[in-house]
Protein backbone atom coordinates (compact mmCIF):
# COMPACT_ATOMS: atom_id res chain seq x y z
CA UNK A 1 0.00 0.00 0.00
CA UNK A 2 0.93 3.49 -0.50
CA UNK A 3 1.79 5.71 1.96
CA UNK A 4 -1.26 7.55 3.80
CA UNK A 5 0.03 10.69 2.64
CA UNK A 6 -2.17 9.39 -0.71
CA UNK A 7 -4.98 9.07 1.08
CA UNK A 8 -5.51 11.64 3.45
CA UNK A 9 -5.00 14.72 0.84
CA UNK A 10 -5.61 18.20 1.18
CA UNK A 11 -7.17 20.05 -1.89
CA UNK A 12 -10.58 21.52 -2.61
CA UNK A 13 -13.93 19.44 -2.70
CA UNK A 14 -16.25 18.91 -4.11
CA UNK A 15 -14.76 15.78 -5.19
CA UNK A 16 -12.09 13.87 -5.31
CA UNK A 17 -12.12 11.85 -8.51
CA UNK A 18 -14.15 15.11 -10.45
CA UNK A 19 -12.11 18.01 -9.04
CA UNK A 20 -8.63 16.96 -7.51
CA UNK A 21 -7.47 14.42 -10.03
CA UNK A 22 -9.00 16.38 -13.26
CA UNK A 23 -7.03 19.30 -12.26
CA UNK A 24 -3.70 16.83 -11.46
CA UNK A 25 -4.39 15.46 -15.04
CA UNK A 26 -4.72 19.12 -16.11
CA UNK A 27 -0.95 19.71 -14.58
CA UNK A 28 -0.01 16.57 -15.76
CA UNK A 29 -0.19 17.46 -19.62
CA UNK A 30 -0.13 21.11 -19.56
CA UNK A 31 3.31 20.79 -17.73
CA UNK A 32 4.36 17.94 -19.94
CA UNK A 33 3.13 18.72 -23.26
CA UNK A 34 4.15 22.78 -23.43
CA UNK A 35 4.50 23.22 -26.80
CA UNK A 36 0.58 23.04 -27.12
CA UNK A 37 -1.50 26.10 -28.02
CA UNK A 38 -4.99 25.11 -27.78
CA UNK A 39 -6.09 22.21 -25.51
CA UNK A 40 -9.50 20.24 -26.18
CA UNK A 41 -10.62 17.97 -22.88
CA UNK A 42 -13.53 15.51 -23.24
CA UNK A 43 -15.68 14.51 -20.13
CA UNK A 44 -17.25 10.98 -20.30
CA UNK A 45 -18.83 8.70 -18.01
CA UNK A 46 -19.46 10.04 -14.56
CA UNK A 47 -17.02 12.85 -15.08
CA UNK A 48 -19.85 13.92 -17.92
CA UNK A 49 -23.19 12.56 -16.47
CA UNK A 50 -22.01 14.64 -12.94
CA UNK A 51 -19.20 17.17 -13.92
CA UNK A 52 -21.14 19.83 -13.83
CA UNK A 53 -22.07 19.90 -10.37
CA UNK A 54 -19.08 18.47 -9.63
CA UNK A 55 -17.30 21.59 -10.79
CA UNK A 56 -15.30 19.58 -13.04
CA UNK A 57 -15.41 21.93 -15.69
CA UNK A 58 -14.96 24.72 -13.73
CA UNK A 59 -11.57 23.33 -11.87
CA UNK A 60 -9.90 22.46 -15.82
CA UNK A 61 -11.14 25.87 -16.99
CA UNK A 62 -9.52 27.41 -14.39
CA UNK A 63 -6.22 25.45 -14.33
CA UNK A 64 -5.47 26.08 -18.04
CA UNK A 65 -6.33 29.84 -17.81
CA UNK A 66 -3.87 29.69 -14.57
CA UNK A 67 -1.59 28.52 -17.43
CA UNK A 68 -2.91 30.94 -20.00
CA UNK A 69 -3.68 28.37 -22.44
CA UNK A 70 -6.80 28.54 -24.90
CA UNK A 71 -9.15 25.48 -24.55
CA UNK A 72 -12.27 23.87 -24.61
CA UNK A 73 -14.03 21.39 -22.48
CA UNK A 74 -16.69 18.90 -24.21
CA UNK A 75 -18.87 16.42 -22.30
CA UNK A 76 -19.47 13.18 -24.05
CA UNK A 77 -22.11 11.66 -22.71
CA UNK A 78 -22.82 9.14 -25.50
CA UNK A 79 -19.88 6.97 -25.62
CA UNK A 80 -18.85 4.25 -23.21
CA UNK A 81 -15.58 5.01 -21.60
CA UNK A 82 -12.69 2.79 -20.98
CA UNK A 83 -13.03 3.54 -16.97
CA UNK A 84 -16.64 5.14 -15.04
CA UNK A 85 -14.11 7.95 -14.98
CA UNK A 86 -12.53 9.15 -18.45
CA UNK A 87 -10.67 12.34 -19.59
CA UNK A 88 -9.05 12.42 -23.32
CA UNK A 89 -6.62 15.30 -23.68
CA UNK A 90 -6.19 16.60 -27.44
CA UNK A 91 -2.90 19.09 -27.57
CA UNK A 92 -2.90 21.29 -30.67
CA UNK A 93 -0.12 23.35 -31.93
CA UNK A 94 -0.59 25.37 -35.25
CA UNK A 95 -4.20 24.02 -35.88
CA UNK A 96 -2.56 20.66 -35.38
CA UNK A 97 -3.36 18.46 -33.21
CA UNK A 98 0.20 16.69 -32.31
CA UNK A 99 -0.65 14.88 -29.05
CA UNK A 100 -3.64 12.59 -27.16
CA UNK A 101 -3.81 11.16 -24.03
CA UNK A 102 -6.56 9.43 -21.68
CA UNK A 103 -6.29 10.06 -18.48
CA UNK A 104 -8.94 8.30 -15.78
CA UNK A 105 -9.55 9.11 -12.43
CA UNK A 106 -9.28 6.41 -10.64
CA UNK A 107 -10.81 7.25 -7.53
CA UNK A 108 -9.51 9.19 -3.98
CA UNK A 109 -7.83 11.85 -6.15
CA UNK A 110 -5.39 9.63 -7.83
CA UNK A 111 -4.95 9.44 -11.98
CA UNK A 112 -3.80 6.64 -14.35
CA UNK A 113 -2.77 7.83 -17.87
CA UNK A 114 -3.95 4.75 -20.13
CA UNK A 115 -0.81 3.23 -21.59
CA UNK A 116 1.87 4.42 -19.86
CA UNK A 117 3.49 4.33 -16.42
CA UNK A 118 2.71 7.54 -14.13
CA UNK A 119 5.46 8.22 -11.97
CA UNK A 120 5.07 5.62 -9.81
CA UNK A 121 3.96 5.91 -6.35
CA UNK A 122 5.94 3.86 -3.91
CA UNK A 123 4.75 1.03 -2.47
CA UNK A 124 5.72 0.88 1.33
CA UNK A 125 3.47 -1.17 3.04
CA UNK A 126 4.33 -4.78 2.27
CA UNK A 127 0.72 -6.09 3.07
CA UNK A 128 -3.09 -5.11 2.27
CA UNK A 129 -5.07 -7.52 3.74
CA UNK A 130 -5.96 -6.77 7.58
CA UNK A 131 -5.08 -10.56 7.99
CA UNK A 132 -1.50 -10.24 7.26
CA UNK A 133 -1.27 -7.09 8.80
CA UNK A 134 -2.43 -8.42 12.37
CA UNK A 135 -0.16 -11.64 11.79
CA UNK A 136 2.92 -9.18 11.18
CA UNK A 137 2.06 -6.99 14.28
CA UNK A 138 1.02 -9.89 16.00
CA UNK A 139 4.63 -11.44 15.76
CA UNK A 140 6.48 -8.19 16.41
CA UNK A 141 4.52 -7.21 19.15
CA UNK A 142 3.29 -4.00 18.01
CA UNK A 143 -0.38 -1.85 17.47
CA UNK A 144 -1.75 -0.84 14.91
CA UNK A 145 -0.48 2.59 14.89
CA UNK A 146 3.37 1.33 15.84
CA UNK A 147 2.76 -0.95 12.61
CA UNK A 148 1.77 2.75 10.99
CA UNK A 149 4.74 4.06 12.14
CA UNK A 150 7.13 1.32 11.04
CA UNK A 151 6.52 1.47 7.52
CA UNK A 152 5.00 4.98 6.77
CA UNK A 153 8.33 6.54 8.75
CA UNK A 154 7.50 10.65 8.27
CA UNK A 155 3.67 10.31 8.35
CA UNK A 156 3.47 12.06 11.86
CA UNK A 157 4.48 15.54 10.74
CA UNK A 158 2.24 14.77 7.38
CA UNK A 159 -0.80 13.78 10.25
CA UNK A 160 -0.24 16.98 12.02
CA UNK A 161 -1.35 18.97 8.86
CA UNK A 162 -4.25 16.74 8.29
CA UNK A 163 -5.45 17.38 11.76
CA UNK A 164 -5.22 20.98 11.46
CA UNK A 165 -6.93 21.13 8.24
CA UNK A 166 -9.68 18.79 9.52
CA UNK A 167 -10.13 21.55 12.15
CA UNK A 168 -9.90 24.64 10.30
CA UNK A 169 -12.22 22.93 7.32
CA UNK A 170 -14.82 22.59 10.63
CA UNK A 171 -14.24 25.80 12.30
CA UNK A 172 -14.52 27.39 8.71
CA UNK A 173 -18.05 25.66 7.85
CA UNK A 174 -19.18 26.70 11.20
CA UNK A 175 -19.21 30.38 10.15
CA UNK A 176 -21.04 30.28 7.03
CA UNK A 177 -24.57 31.19 6.73
CA UNK A 178 -26.24 31.19 2.94
CA UNK A 179 -27.16 29.14 0.46
CA UNK A 180 -24.70 26.31 -1.68
CA UNK A 181 -23.95 27.19 -5.33
CA UNK A 182 -25.98 25.42 -7.63
CA UNK A 183 -29.96 24.60 -8.70
CA UNK A 184 -30.80 23.23 -5.99
CA UNK A 185 -30.14 26.52 -3.72
CA UNK A 186 -29.41 24.14 -0.93
CA UNK A 187 -28.90 26.20 2.73
CA UNK A 188 -26.22 25.71 4.87
CA UNK A 189 -26.71 23.92 8.29
CA UNK A 190 -23.81 23.82 9.73
CA UNK A 191 -24.10 27.30 11.93
CA UNK A 192 -27.72 26.62 12.65
CA UNK A 193 -27.25 23.07 14.09
CA UNK A 194 -24.27 24.42 16.27
CA UNK A 195 -25.96 26.97 17.51
CA UNK A 196 -28.93 25.75 18.69
CA UNK A 197 -26.60 23.39 20.94
CA UNK A 198 -28.37 24.40 24.33
CA UNK A 199 -26.63 23.44 28.22
CA UNK A 200 -29.58 22.01 29.63
CA UNK A 201 -30.25 19.23 26.37
CA UNK A 202 -29.50 15.77 27.44
CA UNK A 203 -26.15 15.10 27.05
CA UNK A 204 -26.67 12.25 24.25
CA UNK A 205 -28.54 15.00 22.74
CA UNK A 206 -26.39 17.36 22.98
CA UNK A 207 -23.42 15.25 21.78
CA UNK A 208 -25.08 14.15 18.82
CA UNK A 209 -25.70 18.22 17.66
CA UNK A 210 -22.23 18.52 18.11
CA UNK A 211 -21.16 15.60 15.27
CA UNK A 212 -23.27 16.59 13.17
CA UNK A 213 -23.30 20.25 13.24
CA UNK A 214 -18.89 19.23 12.52
CA UNK A 215 -19.98 16.85 9.99
CA UNK A 216 -22.76 19.48 8.18
CA UNK A 217 -19.90 22.22 9.01
CA UNK A 218 -16.90 20.00 6.20
CA UNK A 219 -19.74 18.31 3.93
CA UNK A 220 -20.66 22.00 3.25
CA UNK A 221 -17.61 23.48 2.80
CA UNK A 222 -16.65 20.85 0.47
CA UNK A 223 -19.68 21.23 -1.67
CA UNK A 224 -19.09 24.73 -1.93
CA UNK A 225 -15.61 23.88 -3.67
CA UNK A 226 -13.49 24.29 0.22
CA UNK A 227 -10.43 22.73 1.63
CA UNK A 228 -10.96 19.73 3.54
CA UNK A 229 -9.44 16.33 3.49
CA UNK A 230 -10.13 13.40 1.80
CA UNK A 231 -11.04 10.83 4.33
CA UNK A 232 -11.09 8.96 2.04
CA UNK A 233 -12.56 11.13 -0.65
CA UNK A 234 -13.83 14.72 -1.52
CA UNK A 235 -17.68 13.68 -0.66
CA UNK A 236 -17.41 11.58 2.78
CA UNK A 237 -14.72 14.22 3.89
CA UNK A 238 -16.83 15.44 7.13
CA UNK A 239 -17.10 11.74 8.41
CA UNK A 240 -13.84 11.10 10.54
CA UNK A 241 -13.29 15.21 11.15
CA UNK A 242 -16.22 15.40 13.19
CA UNK A 243 -15.47 12.80 15.65
CA UNK A 244 -12.11 13.92 15.52
CA UNK A 245 -13.36 17.55 16.82
CA UNK A 246 -15.65 15.34 19.08
CA UNK A 247 -12.51 13.93 20.38
CA UNK A 248 -10.57 17.23 21.04
CA UNK A 249 -13.28 19.12 22.11
CA UNK A 250 -14.28 16.41 25.12
CA UNK A 251 -10.49 17.04 26.47
CA UNK A 252 -10.69 12.93 26.79
CA UNK A 253 -7.73 12.03 24.97
CA UNK A 254 -4.14 13.63 24.45
CA UNK A 255 -3.54 14.96 21.22
CA UNK A 256 -0.26 12.06 20.54
CA UNK A 257 -3.16 9.61 21.12
CA UNK A 258 -5.72 11.48 18.51
CA UNK A 259 -3.10 12.00 15.93
CA UNK A 260 -2.50 8.07 16.25
CA UNK A 261 -5.62 6.80 16.13
CA UNK A 262 -5.76 9.26 12.93
CA UNK A 263 -2.75 6.44 11.85
CA UNK A 264 -4.81 3.75 12.35
CA UNK A 265 -7.81 5.12 10.82
CA UNK A 266 -5.73 5.85 7.47
CA UNK A 267 -4.78 1.98 7.81
CA UNK A 268 -8.54 1.10 7.15
CA UNK A 269 -9.09 3.32 4.55
CA UNK A 270 -6.06 2.32 3.02
CA UNK A 271 -7.13 -1.36 3.19
CA UNK A 272 -10.75 -0.88 1.15
CA UNK A 273 -8.65 1.64 -1.54
CA UNK A 274 -6.06 -1.60 -2.29
CA UNK A 275 -8.03 -4.55 -1.66
CA UNK A 276 -11.89 -3.08 -2.80
CA UNK A 277 -12.38 0.45 -4.11
CA UNK A 278 -13.00 4.20 -2.21
CA UNK A 279 -14.49 5.41 -5.74
CA UNK A 280 -18.36 6.04 -5.88
CA UNK A 281 -18.21 6.09 -9.36
CA UNK A 282 -16.82 2.35 -9.37
CA UNK A 283 -18.35 0.89 -6.21
CA UNK A 284 -20.86 3.47 -5.49
CA UNK A 285 -21.62 5.04 -1.85
CA UNK A 286 -20.79 2.18 0.18
CA UNK A 287 -17.44 2.87 -1.24
CA UNK A 288 -17.33 6.32 -0.13
CA UNK A 289 -19.29 6.71 2.66
CA UNK A 290 -19.11 3.36 3.86
CA UNK A 291 -15.51 3.36 3.85
CA UNK A 292 -15.36 6.41 5.49
CA UNK A 293 -17.55 5.47 8.48
CA UNK A 294 -15.36 2.56 9.31
CA UNK A 295 -12.34 4.58 9.10
CA UNK A 296 -14.05 6.97 12.18
CA UNK A 297 -15.34 3.83 13.69
CA UNK A 298 -11.48 2.59 13.92
CA UNK A 299 -10.40 5.79 15.22
CA UNK A 300 -13.28 6.10 17.85
CA UNK A 301 -12.24 2.34 18.83
CA UNK A 302 -8.39 3.44 18.64
CA UNK A 303 -8.86 6.28 20.80
CA UNK A 304 -11.04 4.34 23.26
CA UNK A 305 -7.91 1.39 23.95
CA UNK A 306 -10.11 -1.18 22.27
CA UNK A 307 -8.15 -4.33 21.44
CA UNK A 308 -6.84 -4.87 18.07
CA UNK A 309 -10.05 -7.34 17.23
CA UNK A 310 -12.53 -4.73 18.21
CA UNK A 311 -10.75 -2.14 16.23
CA UNK A 312 -11.37 -4.32 13.70
CA UNK A 313 -14.80 -5.40 14.73
CA UNK A 314 -15.73 -1.53 14.87
CA UNK A 315 -14.40 -0.78 11.05
CA UNK A 316 -15.65 -4.19 9.62
CA UNK A 317 -19.42 -3.14 11.55
CA UNK A 318 -19.37 0.13 9.81
CA UNK A 319 -18.68 -1.22 6.35
CA UNK A 320 -21.11 -3.81 6.40
CA UNK A 321 -24.21 -1.75 7.23
CA UNK A 322 -23.29 0.36 4.19
CA UNK A 323 -23.32 -2.75 2.02
CA UNK A 324 -24.92 -1.65 -1.58
CA UNK A 325 -25.84 2.09 -0.97
CA UNK A 326 -26.24 3.82 -3.58
CA UNK A 327 -24.61 7.01 -5.31
CA UNK A 328 -27.37 9.12 -6.29
CA UNK A 329 -26.26 12.48 -6.00
CA UNK A 330 -29.40 15.03 -7.27
CA UNK A 331 -28.05 17.29 -11.01
CA UNK A 332 -24.57 16.00 -9.73
CA UNK A 333 -24.36 18.18 -7.12
CA UNK A 334 -22.71 16.87 -3.77
CA UNK A 335 -25.14 18.47 -1.91
CA UNK A 336 -28.09 15.54 -1.78
CA UNK A 337 -27.70 13.24 -0.07
CA UNK A 338 -24.25 13.32 0.05
CA UNK A 339 -24.03 16.47 3.14
CA UNK A 340 -26.99 14.38 5.36
CA UNK A 341 -25.19 10.89 4.68
CA UNK A 342 -22.22 12.64 6.77
CA UNK A 343 -23.71 13.18 9.81
CA UNK A 344 -25.66 9.87 9.47
CA UNK A 345 -22.59 8.17 9.00
CA UNK A 346 -20.46 10.15 11.50
CA UNK A 347 -23.38 9.25 13.85
CA UNK A 348 -23.19 5.34 12.65
CA UNK A 349 -19.36 5.01 13.53
CA UNK A 350 -20.27 5.94 17.02
CA UNK A 351 -22.90 3.41 17.21
CA UNK A 352 -20.38 0.45 15.42
CA UNK A 353 -17.70 1.55 17.62
CA UNK A 354 -20.35 1.07 21.11
CA UNK A 355 -21.43 -2.39 19.72
CA UNK A 356 -17.80 -3.63 19.36
CA UNK A 357 -17.06 -2.57 22.41
CA UNK A 358 -20.20 -4.57 23.93
CA UNK A 359 -19.10 -7.89 21.49
CA UNK A 360 -16.84 -10.20 21.97
CA UNK A 361 -14.57 -10.05 19.31
CA UNK A 362 -13.69 -13.69 19.82
CA UNK A 363 -17.45 -14.44 17.92
CA UNK A 364 -17.14 -12.25 15.03
CA UNK A 365 -17.26 -14.21 12.07
CA UNK A 366 -17.08 -11.37 9.72
CA UNK A 367 -13.64 -10.44 8.92
CA UNK A 368 -12.99 -6.51 7.64
CA UNK A 369 -10.91 -8.34 4.62
CA UNK A 370 -14.14 -10.53 4.03
CA UNK A 371 -16.98 -7.48 4.32
CA UNK A 372 -14.21 -5.17 1.99
CA UNK A 373 -14.36 -7.85 -0.87
CA UNK A 374 -18.36 -8.21 -0.52
CA UNK A 375 -18.09 -4.10 -1.01
CA UNK A 376 -16.29 -4.62 -4.20
CA UNK A 377 -18.80 -7.21 -5.67
CA UNK A 378 -21.44 -5.59 -4.44
CA UNK A 379 -20.02 -2.42 -6.06
CA UNK A 380 -19.69 -3.97 -9.53
CA UNK A 381 -22.93 -5.57 -9.40
CA UNK A 382 -24.86 -2.36 -8.86
CA UNK A 383 -26.33 -0.61 -11.97
CA UNK A 384 -24.33 2.28 -13.47
CA UNK A 385 -27.07 4.60 -12.61
CA UNK A 386 -26.18 3.99 -9.08
CA UNK A 387 -22.42 4.78 -9.35
CA UNK A 388 -22.05 8.58 -9.75
CA UNK A 389 -23.92 9.16 -12.87
CA UNK A 390 -27.24 10.99 -11.30
CA UNK A 391 -29.09 8.61 -13.13
CA UNK A 392 -30.32 6.54 -11.19
CA UNK A 393 -32.03 6.59 -7.37
CA UNK A 394 -33.01 10.11 -5.61
CA UNK A 395 -31.04 11.93 -9.06
CA UNK A 396 -34.13 10.49 -10.91
CA UNK A 397 -37.16 10.63 -8.81
CA UNK A 398 -36.44 14.05 -7.65
CA UNK A 399 -38.62 16.94 -9.31
CA UNK A 400 -37.89 20.94 -8.68
S1 LIG B 1 -23.80 9.94 -2.89
FE1 LIG B 1 -21.96 9.31 -1.74
S2 LIG B 1 -20.49 8.60 -3.28
FE2 LIG B 1 -22.08 9.75 -4.33
S3 LIG B 1 -21.26 11.84 -4.52
FE3 LIG B 1 -22.50 11.76 -2.65
S4 LIG B 1 -21.05 11.22 -1.00
FE4 LIG B 1 -20.01 10.76 -2.94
Amino acid sequence: MHSLKELYKIGNGPSSSHTIAPKKATLLFVNKYKECDFIKVTLYGSLALTGKGHLTDYIIDKTLNEHGIEHEIEFNYLDLPPHPNTMIFHGYKNNQEIVTKTILSIGGGSISVLGEMLEEIPIIYPHKYLYDIKNYILENNLTLCEYVYTFDKDIKPYLEEVYKQMIKSIQEGLEKDGVLHGELKLKRKAPAIYKSLKQDDQEIYRIKKEITAYAYAVAEENASGGQIVTAPTCGAAGVLPSCLMWAVKSNQYPHGKIIDALAVAGLFGNIVKFTASISGAEAGCQAEIGTACSMAAAFLASLRGLSTDSIEQAAEIALEHHLGLTCDPIQGYVQIPCIERNAVAALRAFDACDLASMLDSKDSKISFDLVCKTMLETGKDLGEHYRETSTGGLARNYKV
